[in-house]
């Protein structure tokens, strides 16, 4: 039965409209229906009480609201928190909710593992199984919201989304696209488009269209200023070098004067962390409207680099900052439970690799 339903969490606005109109109904019900999905965290139709009585009666004939099942529920030591989300196909991905003074963010998953395959991530050692659904995007924001305690000073308790879990979110475009106008929709979540971040490893083309889209904040997973070792840390590299990514990433901050990139940078000892990158590093971005997140690496079973030592992200971090550019050394949250960045590894079983070469692979992901 809830096969044949259709979960309306996929639905932004606009399509939750052509829903309802589709099966014969006005298209204002998609409003007062999205008031009880995103404001009160409602999913039992029957309680939905200024709702009509003929359509409480044939929703839950049609539709569901439901969110993926948990699987396991984790809280660190400082505060950070991992769930561990089922997915129909068999697959698990992760979230982490990560509690500050000022803000809560969500870390997001946008696919059960990731072809992208970069060096140093726990997720693209996994490999690629498949994208998330919008329903199962947009789910893992509306479970957290109900799950979490409301903060005390009136913020919602999560008021910033990033697309940093499992997977390359604009590799699953058109799943995420919805999923991100709902994020922001006064009638749903309501977030500011400061407080969405889409993370990328440089899909040049869908950095494009996102800014026709739906223009959230982007950081770029960098890592390297120059294309040899970039091409070795970041495969998608080849197709999409250096110098294209960033033209791209102009393009996306000339829309808007008031916009920045930010640049996310790996810290790898020996390997892109001296003096001499860092000043590449300044040189490569030529005044960018961009600030720099330096991200300690965090080690998973079987990674084979070392997180460089704090002396020397402090060094690299000055030699940036001196350079013009806003530098912060993210903090690692979460490590205990393996929640930290590039850490997440799900359960994913590939479906792609050992079957395709790396290029079709990436054919693959490109759709
Ligand atoms: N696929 C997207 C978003 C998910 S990864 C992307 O790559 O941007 C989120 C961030 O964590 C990226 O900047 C990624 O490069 C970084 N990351 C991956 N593995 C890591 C690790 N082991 N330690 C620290 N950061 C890592
Ligand atoms: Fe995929 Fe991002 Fe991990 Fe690269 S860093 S393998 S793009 S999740």
């Amino acid at each position: 039965m809830s096969n044949s339903r259709i979960n309306l969490l996929g639905f932004d606005r606009t399509g939750l409209e052509a829903w309802f109109m589709s099966q014969g109904e006005r298209s204002f019900r998609a409003r007062q229906l999205m008031r009880w999905i995103y404001r009160r965290g409602e999913y039992d139709f029957a309680q939905m009480t200024d709702l009509a009585k003929t359509l409480r009666e044939w929703l839950p004939v049609r539709a569901v609201i439901q969110s993926l099942p948990v699987l396991s529920d984790k809280l660190g030591a400082d505060g950070t928190r991992k769930w561990l989300l089922g997915t129909k196909s068999g697959g698990a991905v992760e979230m982490v909710f990560i509690p500050e003074a000022d803000r809560g963010t969500l870390c997001v998953s946008s696919q059960v593992g990731c072809a992208m395959d970069c060096a140093f991530c726990a997720t693209g050692s996994q490999g690629f199984n498949r994208n998330l659904e919008a329903a199962e995007i947009v789910g893992q924001v509306w479970l957290a919201s109900r799950l979490l305690p409301p903060r005390r000073d009136g913020l919602p308790a999560v008021s910033n989304v990033v697309f940093m879990g499992m997977g390359e979110p604009l590799a699953n475009y058109a799943n995420l696209v919805p999923a991100l106008r709902l994020l922001i929709d006064p009638l749903s979540f309501g977030l500011s488009k400061r407080r969405v971040t889409v993370s990328t490893s440089g899909l040049v083309p869908a950095i494009d269209r996102l800014a026709e889209d739906c223009d959230v904040a982007l950081a770029v997973s960098l890592h390297a200023a120059d294309d040899v070792l970039r091409d070795r840390l970041v495969p998608i590299n080849r197709r999409y070098p250096i110098a294209e990514l960033l033209a791209a990433c102009r393009r996306y901050v000339s829309r808007n004067p008031h916009r920045h990139v930010t640049i996310e940078y790996v810290m790898l000892e020996g390997v892109n962390d001296t003096d001499a990158h860092a000043r590449a590093l300044v040189r490569r971005l030529d005044g960018l409207s961009a600030k720099v997140n330096l991200i300690p690496f965090n080690p998973f079973p079987g990674s084979t680099f070392r997180r460089s030592p704090l002396v020397r992200i402090n060094r690299f971090r000055e030699i940036v900052l001196d350079g013009g550019y806003m530098t912060v050394t993210r903090r690692v949250r979460g490590d205990d439970i393996d929640a930290a960045c590039g850490q997440l590894s799900g359960q994913v079983q590939d479906r792609v690799r050992h079957r395709l070469g790396e290029r079709l692979r990436y054919e693959a992901i490109r759709q």
